[in-house]
């Protein structure tokens, strides 16, 4: 079997942090140092990890960070990792599920990335074998997004990376949008526009507490519904049918031009589909955003396990996934960690 939780959730996405520095300082995520605690590993340990579990029915790999594209050396992680479907088909019977869900369906390889030095990036890791890309991005007004960012500049370089990602063909090119209160809301319209003249799908996301500097509210959210009512106030918008799997409601504009769609993970929880587990870049296993301890992976390849024992190690670490968050709860926890330092 696929790796399954005690939930009966199969487990069949990954996310990897290569690093937890950031070029950016988002006001809504850093404080303003500068980003890495945690340190990272090099990418031949990230890639035995992605083996191990792409023998135990990982479909999709996501890298993220920090901020992914500071790594030098990315494109060529991409390239090995692309080459871990063949090499899937011939791990031992031990980790290699029975009745896994392969169904010769091939390894989906993503990116999130704040898209600074993408321009020059996009081609060769699609040629590598990456194929999406999702580009954060919080406003579109350029001046508001340099004060977001703390980035003087930015926006340009931005737009450069979502359109040669476009142009390499690393579509649908997704663009993240954390909406905050009182601080970028009025950007939902122009986000809405930003969708149909640059052919990109904008996703909204509700902000969560996973800051630096706990400045989260429940009234600091910019709620999914509210996204939509004043999204209809532009145009009228007609929901795409969901996956029950699918993180994002999505809406495409009822001219048929453009996408948008919301993650609402404050006030329409997904938790009971989720299907993802995070490698942060020092090599722990997070099975939860919101996870109050996370999963000493490396620590295992450090004292020499074999590819056996870290499939075990990692079945019984997601054995003890987290049924749901308590986002906005009396008995609410913060992570123990901020998102810069899980990987988003
Ligand atoms: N540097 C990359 C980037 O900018 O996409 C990858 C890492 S970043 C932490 C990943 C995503 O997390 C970004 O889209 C960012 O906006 C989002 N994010 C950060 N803090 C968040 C929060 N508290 N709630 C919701 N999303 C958040």
């Amino acid at each position: 079997m696929v790796l399954h939780d005690k939930f009966g959730r199969a487990i069949t996405d990954l996310r990897i942090s290569i690093t937890d520095r950031c070029n950016y300082k988002c006001v809504y995520c850093r404080t303003g140092n500068e980003g890495a605690l945690f340190g990272d590993l090099p990418f031949a340990d990230y890639l035995r990890m992605a083996r191990v579990l792409v023998g135990m029915g990982i479909r999709k790999i996501r890298l993220t960070g920090g901020e992914p594209l500071l790594r030098k050396g990315v494109v060529d992680f991409v390239r090995e990792l692309a080459t871990l479907d063949s090499q899937s088909k011939q791990v031992p019977r031990r980790i290699a599920p029975r009745n896994d869900n392969r169904n010769g369906e091939p390894l989906d390889i993503a990116l999130t990335t704040n898209g600074h030095v993408l321009a020059d990036l996009a081609q060769p890791l699609k040629d590598a074998g990456l194929t999406r890309v999702t580009v954060s991005m919080d406003a579109v007004d350029p001046d508001r997004f340099a004060r977001i960012t703390r980035v003087p500049n930015g926006y340009d370089h931005v737009l450069a990376g979502i359109r040669a990602a476009r142009r390499a063909g690393l579509g649908p090119v997704k663009v993240n949008c954390v909406l905050l209160r009182g601080f970028n809301e009025d950007q939902i319209i122009p986000f809405g526009m930003f969708a149909r003249e640059e052919g990109v799908a904008v996703r909204f996301i509700e902000f969560m507490p996973l800051e630096e500097g706990r400045t989260w509210s429940p009234s600091s959210v910019v709620t999914m519904d509210e996204i939509l009512a004043r999204m209809a106030e532009y145009r009228p918008l007609v929901e795409i049918a969901h996956a029950g799997s699918e993180t994002a409601r999505r809406y495409r504009f009822e001219d048929g031009v453009g996408e948008i769609g919301i993650i609402a993970p404050v006030s329409h929880p997904f938790c009971g589909h989720c299907s993802r587990i995070r490698i942060t870049s020092d090599g722990k296993i997070r099975t939860c955003l919101f996870s109050v301890w996370d999963h000493d992976l490396h620590a295992q390849m450090r004292r020499g396990a074999s590819d056996d024992e870290l499939a075990e190690f990692i079945r019984g670490v997601v054995e003890k996934k987290e049924e749901r968050h308590h986002i906005g709860e009396p008995d609410f926890v913060h992570a123990s960690r901020t998102m810069v330092h899980i990987g988003g």
